[in-house]
């Protein structure tokens, strides 16, 4: 388990930027935190320990910054990475879930051969918000027969109740806000 000064110091690198990208939101930027090899380091193991017990066979990270954390956790835990895009930005063929937006709705692709039927995969991103994009990575996993292990964020909007959307699916997150 970290302590209590471990997620302290980790937080300090989190900068919350008000008004970003719309009036009202409170943009939670983690790049001061990649800036410090020993904060992002700090992160990683935190974020390491809280997946190793859910003992996933990969890691499916959600663009963009999801890719981050979930290059550096695969090679920590020695799992494979498989990613998970915004439409049209893979090669070649895809599965896709569409999930639901304030306004409109969005796609989430992964390559069709990616998933491995049975096997157990950890969805990884830095932030979960509202949690559709969490849950259709996870929906997605599940349509081509793979197993969520669990959902595993740096960050979790405690407010905005993102994890109810994850619901059945574990979910284990560094910091809350
Ligand atoms: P969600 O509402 O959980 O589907 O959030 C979608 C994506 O938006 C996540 O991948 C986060 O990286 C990003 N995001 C949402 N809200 C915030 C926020 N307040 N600060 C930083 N990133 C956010």
């Amino acid at each position: 388990m970290p302590s209590a000064s471990q997620s302290l110091q980790i937080a300090s690198f989190v900068r919350g930027v008000p008004d970003f990208p719309k009036p009202g939101i409170l943009f939670r930027d983690i790049t001061p935190l990649l800036a410090n090899a020993e904060a992002f380091g700090a992160a990683i193991e935190q974020l390491a320990a809280l997946l190793v017990p859910h003992q996933a066979d990969g890691l499916v990270a959600i663009e963009s910054r999801g890719f981050i954390f979930g290059a550096a956790l695969a090679q920590r835990l020695r799992l494979p990475l498989l990613l998970v895009r915004k439409p049209g930005k893979l090669p070649r063929r895809t599965e896709s879930v569409a999930y639901q937006l304030e306004y409109g709705s969005d796609c989430v692709e992964m390559h069709a051969d990616d998933v491995v039927g049975g096997a157990r995969y950890a969805v990884i991103d830095d932030v979960i918000a509202t949690g559709g994009t969490a849950a259709a990575s996870a929906e997605l996993i599940e349509k081509q027969g793979g197993v969520v292990a669990c959902c595993a964020f740096l960050i979790e909007l405690d407010f905005l109740g993102g994890r109810r959307k994850l619901a059945g699916r574990a979910v284990e997150s560094v910091l809350h806000y």
